[in-house]
């Protein structure tokens, strides 16, 4: 074992402060990431204020990040996907059975022995539980590391694997492609990745915002058009004629005004999640058999290719770069939805610490 540097929240209403956090040496088939950049995702600031308790209650300390790009410091005998020396990343899991049907699929995301990157039961027990991003290094077996191209830009890259994955997912596997049109919801820090690889796999890509302010920035994103989703008369326009819809948005709102727009065997998708359920009226599904779905990030083989798609179509996050010193106030900031479009940590920052 040895110790990390880390930002850590010590209970649910401290802030997040320097500490170290204890981690395996790597064994033969880990690799050993010195972290340069972290991003911010939702969720860190959730699980950091015990907001999920009832499903996965906080233990504290808690160090959050699961959206990280390094370079491999040491890696176990055993490894083959990694020298020292090469950039490496890693997203929301670090383990899984690898036996399960999810697993044999190649969906490790919907293992039930899944480890998530923080907050979770270390299974090689060097502490109580999994310690994630925000800190200098990180120990991952090469089963959960991704290969990331060189091409990219580091601070964009590391949302890719949360922001990016999750929104990449559902558009392939609800096939957005030439020819299919489709409607991303929101335009935040999910949302804006949805654009993003909406237009690149080549669909007709259309946005849906609350904020007439954001329409211009949604078209540079790439999307074709833009509709301001508070004019009934705008959204009547689209009714019946989208293949696909992913709704990013996390705060209560109507989805039967988007389940209104899909053609008869259309899909939407969520991967906002916002708190309280969502009224869904069924003669909107009935009548063209439609569907509603969720979906959860992406399995390790897909994170691969969503990453190398990004290569090719040279695709990054839109982030605000931060010290670590300033990661309480990016989550004021996070709460008020005041990023365009995500935070991403400079961990060279924790070096002064
Ligand atoms: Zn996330
Ligand atoms: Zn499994």
């Amino acid at each position: 074992m040895y110790k990390a540097k880390a930002y850590a929240a010590s209970s649910a209403t401290s802030a997040l402060a320097s500490t170290t956090v204890a981690r395996r040496e790597p064994t033969a088939t880990d690799v050993q990431i010195e972290i340069l950049f972290c991003g911010i995702c939702h969720s860190d600031l959730h699980q950091v204020r015990n907001e999920w308790k009832e499903v996965m209650p906080t233990v504290y300390p808690c160090v959050p990040g699961h959206e990280i790009v390094g370079r491999v410091t040491k890696v176990g005998p055993g490894v083959k996907k990694f020298k020292v020396g090469d950039l490496a990343a890693v997203g929301c899991m670090v383990d899984s059975d690898g036996t399960c049907p999810n697993c044999r699929e190649g969906l490790e995301q919907y293992c039930p022995n899944l480890t998530l990157t923080y907050n979770f039961p270390d299974k090689h027990h060097a502490g109580p539980v999994t310690y994630g991003g925000y800190s200098d290094s990180v120990v991952v077996d090469q089963r959960f590391v991704l290969r990331v191209p060189s091409n990219l830009g580091l601070a964009g890259t590391a949302p890719l694997l949360c922001a990016g994955i999750t929104t990449y997912s559902p558009l392939r596997h609800w096939g957005a492609t030439k020819g299919k049109k489709v409607g991303i919801v929101g335009l935040g820090g999910l949302g804006h990745m949805g654009v993003k690889f909406s237009r690149a796999l080549g669909a007709h890509t259309v946005v849906f915002t609350t904020s007439p302010s954001k329409v211009e920035d949604a078209l540079r994103l790439g999307a074709h058009e833009v509709v301001i989703s508070k004019n009934a008369n705008d959204m009547q326009k689209h009714t019946g004629s989208f293949d696909f819809i992913l709704d990013c948005v996390s705060a209560d709102h109507d989805i039967n005004a988007y389940i209104n727009l899909l053609r008869r065997d259309g899909n939407l998708t969520l991967v906002g999640a916002p708190e309280k359920p969502l009224a869904v009226s069924s003669f909107g599904l009935i009548f063209g058999r439609k569907s509603l779905s969720g979906s959860a990030i992406g399995g390790i083989a897909e994170t691969q290719e969503m990453l190398d798609f990004c290569g090719e179509h040279n695709i990054t996050s839109d982030v605000e770069v931060i010290p670590i010193q300033k990661v309480n106030e990016a989550y004021d900031r996070l709460l008020k939805s005041d990023v365009k479009y995500r935070f991403s940590i400079d961990m060279a920052s924790l070096k002064s610490e």
